[in-house]
């Protein structure tokens, strides 16, 4: 069964429970999702209640010890078996994507259906090489040998943010499948029907269908996720419910990753390609209504290029068709997830502008029912101002005009936050030689956003913008627990440092340590 186009309410209760696969005791209260644009409800799923997320952490862990014991071959080629049937789904996928979160058609398609079919084949190729058992030379016990080998860590929580409600918690979920966990997903109350339908097809995918659990609720179910007894917690959200996280998981003394908020910055050098560095910023701030936490969402233009510059990305700002995507209407920007999210950024732009920001284009709530904010330009902004300091998250680039690239540095260092940032000039090296000095997670020169469809780079950040990685051998290796076997060589009756302890023994290790480390580093 697929989620209909709409859902009178309460038939998703039903899809909820059946879907995933735990016991449907009536929750309390229920959850509406609506479609952002034309608040037109799309259907209802329960607030599940603690008692069902322990039934559901239960039921994955049962499920999780035979998936575990399999060999990592077998898991990748079962679980690469998703991305078929995601392709075989692709439009549903995608109709439902744009009518629960706003976004547009092409992002739907390039920023999460093309993301996590590429993340599954990408794993399922490559984990068992990645989670193969891996030696450690041995410094000095030479008769002896170690190596790592990676073991999974259990079940996995994960707990997920309204923005890429297919991209962000499927690829999580796909990769610690084949780290040979269990899962159990609590998607975000705001887009909870992406998960459901992404959770119809693992099972179409004839994958176990008890190893992978959706549970939906707000904040609380997700809290009761941590406290459900689940061995390793995936966060991604904001950086305020990450400490709420980070302190639950602290007191359980649960393992987690945190991807957490970001105020990417883009520095644009004097010799930058002015043209493709505004295409780049207008996208980069604007893709998926700026709801993005790679989003450009400040950006510090050297004095002799500030002027052309703001040009031509105020040119392609107004260019822009906004609207709703889910009327097969071509689009551009589409609407806002979430209602919250639009007066923060309508609180963000009025700020700006009452502390003297210049507004070059936009500024305002879009009209009609849907949850709208025009794709927004503001010049002459000061380092002081919140827009140039709190996440935006919405359809809005501030620009700051600053003497040479030295201050645009320090500046973009300026912040708690540093997940991405962006370099634009002409000069490679010096490209790569300014994103080193950058206080961030990734830093790219001369492009914007795309590494999070790279699941061979790591994803994640520094200061308050995370702990820990996703994607990458980084990510894999985090949902698995890495153990040490250490083993002998060579068959021998004692070890000179075993009782009893003799006088010689300690001559003669002496000797050798002067010998080893009494020479200078470099002679040895
Ligand atoms: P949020 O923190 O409000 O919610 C995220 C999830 O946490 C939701 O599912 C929510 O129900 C749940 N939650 C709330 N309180 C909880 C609690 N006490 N315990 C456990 N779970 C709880 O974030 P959001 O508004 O959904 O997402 C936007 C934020 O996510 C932005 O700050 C954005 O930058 C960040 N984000 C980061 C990345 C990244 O990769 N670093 C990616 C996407 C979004």
């Amino acid at each position: 069964m697929r989620v209909p186009p709409t859902m009178a309410a309460g038939t998703v209760a039903r899809m909820g429970s059946a879907a995933t696969n735990v016991s449907a005791k009536p929750a309390d209260g229920k959850i509406t999702s609506i479609n952002p644009a034309t608040g037109a409800l799309l259907g209802e799923v329960p607030d599940q209640t603690p008692a069902e997320v322990r039934a559901a952490v239960e039921a994955a862990r049962q499920a999780q010890r035979e998936w575990g014991a399999r060999p990592v071959e077998e898991r990748a080629r079962r679980v690469a078996r998703y991305a078929e049937v995601l392709m075989v789904h692709v439009e549903e996928v995608i109709d439902l994507l744009v009518r629960e979160s706003g976004k547009t058609r092409l992002e739907a398609l390039g920023m999460e259906v093309i993301v996590v079919a590429d993340l599954v084949r990408y794993f399922a190729k490559h984990a068992p090489r990645m989670l193969a058992p891996e030696p450690i030379p041995l410094h000095l016990l030479k008769h002896r040998a170690s190596y790592l080998h990676f073991v999974p860590r259990g079940v996995v929580g994960i707990i997920a943010p309204w923005n890429f409600p297919l991209a962000i918690p499927i690829g999580e979920v796909m990769m610690s499948l084949i780290a040979g966990n269990g899962v159990v997903l609590k998607p975000s109350e705001v887009t909870p029907l992406i998960a459901l339908l992404a959770r119809e097809l693992y099972v179409e995918a004839d994958l176990p269908p008890d190893l992978f659990q959706v549970v939906t609720g707000r904040g609380a179910t997700g809290a009761a996720l941590i406290d459900a007894g689940i061995d390793y917690c995936v966060f991604t959200g904001s950086v305020a419910t990450g400490r709420k996280v980070a302190a639950a998981c602290g007191e359980r003394l649960i393992p987690y990753t945190l991807e957490l908020g970001g105020k990417a910055p883009a520095v644009v050098c004097a010799d930058a390609d002015l043209d493709r560095a505004a295409q780049a910023i207008a996208w980069g701030g604007f893709a998926n209504a700026g709801q993005v936490c790679a989003s450009v969402e400040r950006v510090y233009a050297v004095d002799a290029v500030h002027d052309a510059l703001v040009e031509r990305i105020v040119r392609c700002a107004r260019e822009l068709r906004q609207g709703d995507a889910s009327s097969g209407a071509e689009v551009d920007v589409g609407a806002m997830a979430w209602d919250q999210q639009v007066a923060t950024v309508e609180r963000l732009v009025d700020g700006a502008l009452a502390a003297g920001a210049k507004l070059e284009v936009g500024g305002k709530r879009g009209s009609g029912p849907g949850q709208f904010f025009q794709p927004t330009v503001l010049t002459g902004c000061r380092q002081d101002m919140d827009v140039m300091r709190k996440e935006i998250f919405g359809p809005v680039i501030p620009i700051m005009r600053v003497a040479d690239e030295d201050e645009a540095v320090r500046l973009a260092n300026d912040s708690h936050l540093g997940l991405l940032a962006y370099v634009f000039t002409r000069d490679r090296e010096r490209g790569k030689w300014l994103a080193e000095r950058i206080e961030a997670g990734t830093v790219m020169v001369n492009d914007v956003l795309a590494t999070y469809a790279c699941p061979e780079t790591p994803w994640g950040g520094v200061k308050r913008s995370g702990i820990g990685r996703t994607h990458s051998i980084l990510g894999l290796r985090d949902l698995c627990e890495t153990r040490h076997v250490n083993h002998d060589r060579i068959a021998m009756p004692r070890e000179v440092w075993w009782y009893p302890y003799r006088l010689g023994t300690f001559r003669a290790l002496l000797r050798g340590a002067k010998l080893m480390f009494g020479k200078r580093f470099w002679q040895c």
